[in-house]
């Protein structure tokens, strides 16, 4: 393969970064252009939602790399530019400042949280401004709704209460989830939010909801008000798609590629955006994880710097909720209960194992696991992986 001269890279944040980095140490050597439409330079979402809404970090801790180490890089940034349209067939992309020929794409351009029919006005957390922003109603809030009951949601509850705030947890369905694990950690979940002095009110469904003149909320749940000085609503993202509407690529929950990231000739995708088909059951799965967007990136890079197919990436997902350390490494299936993966573990560790019908370990929890236990369970998921064949 030709080494295309010019890549552009949609979406400056830890995908579309990545992305851009693992070019040029695979030695490409053309240009490359990585844009994106926040203001700031690509940073880290994870301590979005815990060290810096706790107040322990300052933004700069969250910033992967510096101009001056994207100048070194020889990376075009542009940041504050929006892409609004792709023509495949002539390889444009059209964004805010003109149009911009590529010879390579890669789509990097994530999620965007919902908001919620009764509550729009309430705040929500993607963004470094989002989380800025929270983090000073959190510290004056003295009662917090969070709307979710997704991972997300129960870190901005954890992080409530350590701004020591009366917080109530709301959602729809009777179970909590955990990122790529789904809903099977529900029980465990449900005890460390209690035992952390979180009210939950899960089965609820919000009948209305009304702002207060001091930036609260009333909010009804069935028969019971709830007034609050804060509801902060975490129900989900949607890929960040709407620009690509008539681009002809294959778009429903996210961008749907192949096992090697292609969504078209010269068009490639990563990250949250991106549903890559799962070599073993050529299913479409869209990860939302850090990790995942790395990996995805690396492999899309080296594919196109070396012309080489890279081996799919195993999802890990990592959270800190209430002071428990929650990793989890492979694929759940939510029909299938978890199992004790380490009976005898000491009080407050764990570790549970998601098997398939045949028995094959397919997914690992550490629940505050020590890192040598956990990496023997993900040895398991990593043995498991060559048994699978590999759909046509
Ligand atoms: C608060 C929070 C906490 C999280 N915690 C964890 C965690 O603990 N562990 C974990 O594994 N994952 C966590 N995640 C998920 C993780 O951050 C994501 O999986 C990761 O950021 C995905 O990276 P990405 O590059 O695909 O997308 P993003 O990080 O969403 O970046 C996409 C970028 O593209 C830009 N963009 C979108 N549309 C356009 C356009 N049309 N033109 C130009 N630019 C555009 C966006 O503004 C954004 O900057 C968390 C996410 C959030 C929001």
């Amino acid at each position: 393969m030709t080494t295309p001269p010019r890549v552009v890279v949609v979406g400056a944040s830890i995908g579309g970064l990545t992305a851009a980095e693992t070019l040029r140490q695979e030695g490409y050597a053309g240009e490359i252009v990585l844009m994106g439409d926040e203001p700031h330079l690509p940073y880290t979402r994870p301590p979005l939602s815990k060290q810096i809404l706790l107040g322990d970090w300052e933004p700069e801790q969250a910033a992967i790399r510096t101009a001056v180490e994207l100048d070194d890089l020889d990376i075009t940034v542009r940041t504050g530019c929006s892409a609004i349209g792709l023509d495949v067939g002539a390889r444009v992309l059209h964004t805010s400042e003109g149009a911009l020929p590529f010879d390579e794409l890669i789509v990097a351009t994530g999620t965007e949280p919902r908001s919620h029919p009764l509550l729009p006005w309430a705040p929500t957390l993607r963004t470094m401004d989002d989380a800025l922003h929270l983090r000073e109603q959190l510290q004056v809030a003295r009662r917090i709704a969070v709307i979710g009951s997704g991972i997300l949601g129960s870190e901005i509850a954890s992080a409530a209460r350590k701004h020591d705030a009366e917080t109530l947890l709301v959602g729809r369905s009777g179970s909590l989830g955990f990122g790529g694990v789904g809903t099977l950690l529900t029980p465990q979940l449900i005890r460390l939010h209690e035992d952390n002095g979180v009210e939950l009110a899960l089965r609820a469904d919000i009948a209305s909801a009304a702002p207060t003149a001091s930036g609260g909320a009333e909010i009804t749940l069935g028969a019971t008000e709830h007034r609050v000085d804060l509801a902060v609503v975490m129900i989900g993202g949607t890929p960040r798609t709407g620009w690509l509407d008539s681009s002809g690529l294959t778009v429903a929950d996210g961008i749907a590629c192949d096992s090697d990231g292609i969504a078209a000739p010269g068009v490639s995708a990563v990250g949250d955006v991106a549903a890559w088909a799962d070599p073993a059951t050529g299913r479409h799965v869209r990860v939302e994880h850090q990790s995942n967007a790395i990996e995805q990136a690396v492999a899309v890079a080296i594919r196109l710097a070396r012309g080489e197919s890279a081996t799919q990436p195993v999802p890990l997902f990592w959270s800190e909720i209430h002071g428990a350390r929650i990793h989890a490494f492979g694929w759940f299936d939510p029909a299938i209960p978890l199992i004790d993966g380490m009976p005898d573990a000491p009080a407050n560790s764990a570790i549970f194992a998601s098997t398939d019908d045949t028995g094959r370990t397919r997914g690992v929890v550490g629940w505050n696991a020590s890192p040598r236990d956990f990496r023997a369970a993900r040895a398991d998921v990593l043995g498991s992986i060559p048994a699978l064949t590999p759909q046509p």
